[in-house]
């Protein structure tokens, strides 16, 4: 069985990243809008926060309150969108009840929209012409293309359809000739849909979900869930019983979780790169 190592390829995407740096004209730069004090939030944001002090990008955090209204965050938003310091603008999910996420996104510059959530990214990629792709989608494929894991022909199970993994990364896997199937919560004989899959990447939130009654033997497993457990991290799907089923597998933690970070700063790259030309 192959462990299919996040931290790993997300070196090789760092490497890449830091020469791209050094041929902008100006250091690029990220701005996290963050509203409220959510615990895991404020910790994604940290964290990507200091890879990018890691790699000299400048980064600044843009803190609202809990109930700060509509109107401020949006215009907090487009006043970043002219910033021409600014090449990036993230507004760490999820935001309080009374914000709509839909609104909010939209407001974006779609080329400074480096988690590409805004409708504009998602139709070009839809239309198989992306131009920023969402990160964690984007970190999978990256790992399947390092471990040259051939998608095309084969049959691909994405479980778990939301907006920014599953869709999207059920719309990759087929633009890379995978078939592919995309099931949810009202999806019927997830069990049968699953063993025969050749490729299952699960991404539902559910921790241990998949056991090996649910894996075809040699399949490949991505595995997305963060699922915090007691004191540990464990991903969706049960890694124990499942690893020597597979032909390859992605741990939890040190599998996709590192590469969201990593692509997040490959389309900051992309976004600096395209306002500087
Ligand atoms: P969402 O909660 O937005 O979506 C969950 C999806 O799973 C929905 O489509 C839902 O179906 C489906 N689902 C839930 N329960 C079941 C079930 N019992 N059987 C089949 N389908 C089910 O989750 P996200 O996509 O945001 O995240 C999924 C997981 O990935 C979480 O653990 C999250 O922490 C993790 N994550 C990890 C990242 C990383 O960097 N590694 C980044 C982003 C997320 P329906 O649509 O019918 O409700």
């Amino acid at each position: 069985v192959i462990l299919l190592d996040g931290k790993k390829v997300a070196e090789s995407v760092y490497q890449k990243v830091l020469l791209d740096i050094s041929l902008l004209p100006q250091v690029p730069k990220i701005s996290f809008v963050m509203v409220g004090d959510n615990p895991a939030s404020a910790t994604y944001v940290r964290s990507k926060a200091k890879r990018c002090s890691a790699l000299g990008i400048q980064s600044e955090t843009v803190p609202f309150p809990t109930d700060v209204d509509e109107t401020t965050v949006v215009s907090r938003i487009h006043s970043l969108n002219k910033a021409k310091d600014v090449h990036g603008i993230l507004v760490q999910l999820p935001l309080p009840p009374h914000l709509s996420r839909e609104r909010v996104l939209s407001q974006i510059h779609p080329l400074k929209d480096v988690d590409a959530l805004t409708t504009e990214n998602a139709g070009l990629l839809f239309q198989g012409t992306p131009r920023f792709v969402p990160c964690t989608p984007a970190g999978i494929m990256e790992i399947l293309k390092f471990y040259q894991i051939g998608l095309s022909g084969l049959k691909a199970l994405v479980l778990g359809r939301s907006e920014i993994v599953g869709k999207p990364l059920a719309q990759l896997l087929l633009q890379c000739n995978a078939t592919v199937t995309c099931a949810h919560s009202k999806t019927r004989g997830l069990d049968e849909e699953c063993t025969r899959s050749d490729i299952v990447v699960v991404a539902i939130g559910k921790p241990k979900f998949v056991g090996p009654q649910m894996i075809k033997q040699g399949a490949v497993v991505i595995d997305v869930g963060i699922n915090r457990v007691e004191e540990n991290i464990v991903g969706d799907v049960d890694f124990v019983n499942v690893k020597d089923k597979v032909s390859a597998i992605t741990p939890v933690p040190g599998g996709v979780g590192p590469m969201t970070i990593a692509m997040l700063m490959k389309n900051l790259l992309l976004a600096a790169s395209l306002q500087l030309k």
